[in-house]
């Protein structure tokens, strides 16, 4: 007699629009390299449908989501517990299933740390980093790179007052300050930053943050959260003001992802093998 294989544990992510995701091809790349037995599905959820969809999908006996724009506050403010970075971003892009229980995560930060020390050997203790940005994906990062003790960080957003508030809200984890797109870059002797975040949808926009480009010297490396195949505007401005180098934010997306995978199958993926596959994958929007 041949004894059925138990059916496949399921995963998702859910966003609104969320057709352009690349989470279930990361995480079928980390299932099938693990030899996990899982699948891994798009759910596209308006705001409105968000608590009852995600509450039927676990009573159904889903394991795990991800969750993306714009549902991150939403996750946190579902999930019944919440890990100490959760809680310190205030948003939650990874959902399990504890005992029948939501447990809600956030993995961005760790994800963004993992690419920046892991894959790409950028120091950040002693460092003066410059945060453009003010949404989900800057609060997302502050805690995890104020924990690598940097010398100073300067978050600067569009609307200078939610960056204001950003630094405020952070002001007992390490040395954070806030400034607007305006002054940045302006004082009197203006010292180059040695690393720059966009963590801005500018490029998103097919603009640049319109900061000084004497925030940037020949030793400044700019990092650029979004990405799409080749360059974003952000990382040619960067090369174009003379930064060291600039790269987009697929290692942040994958080591993210990588952190979430953990999380719920207990096993660490590797991402190169990943990163090669997108990077031959033909050209798609991100
Ligand atoms: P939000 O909508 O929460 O925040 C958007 C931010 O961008 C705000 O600070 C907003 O400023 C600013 N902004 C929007 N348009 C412009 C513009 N034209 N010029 C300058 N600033 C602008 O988005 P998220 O924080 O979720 O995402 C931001 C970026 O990070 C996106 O590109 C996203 O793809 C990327 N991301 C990447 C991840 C990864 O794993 N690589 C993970 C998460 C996000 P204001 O407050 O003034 O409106």
């Amino acid at each position: 007699m041949t004894t059925a294989s138990p059916p496949p544990d399921r995963y998702a992510v859910v966003g609104f629009p969320v057709a352009h995701s690349w989470s279930p091809f990361i995480h079928g790349m980390f299932a099938q390299n693990t030899g996990q037995h899982i699948t891994y599905r798009l759910m596209e959820v308006p705001p409105q449908r968000f608590v009852a969809e995600v509450s039927a999908f676990f009573r159904a006996g889903g394991r795990g989501l991800n969750v993306t724009v714009p549902h991150k506050q939403a996750a946190a403010q579902l999930a019944k517990f919440r890990t100490a970075r959760a809680e310190i971003a205030g948003a939650v892009n990874t959902l399990s299933d504890e005992s029948g229980e939501l447990l809600g995560d956030n993995t961005d930060g760790a994800g963004l740390i993992a690419d920046l020390q892991g894959n790409l050997q950028i120091k950040l203790a002693d460092a003066r980093i410059l945060l453009l940005g003010a949404g989900g994906a800057a609060r997302g990062v502050i805690g995890p790179l104020l924990g690598c003790a940097p010398e100073v960080l300067l978050i600067a957003n569009r609307d200078s007052s939610r960056a204001a508030q950003l630094a405020h809200e952070f002001s007992s984890l390490g040395n954070v300050r806030s400034g607007s797109f305006e002054t940045v870059g302006k004082e009197k002797d203006p010292q180059p930053y040695d690393l720059i975040l966009n963590a801005t949808s500018a490029s998103l926009q097919n603009t640049v943050p319109p900061i000084s480009s004497k925030c940037i010297g020949d030793s400044t490396i700019c990092y650029d959260m979004a990405y799409g195949h080749g360059s974003t505007p952000f990382t040619r401005w960067a090369l174009e003001k003379g930064a060291a180098r600039a790269h987009t934010g697929w290692g942040m997306l994958l080591e993210q992802a990588a952190e979430s995978f953990y999380l719920w199958r207990g096993i660490r993926p590797e991402t190169k093998p990943v990163m090669a596959a997108i990077l031959a994958a033909p050209k798609r929007s991100a």
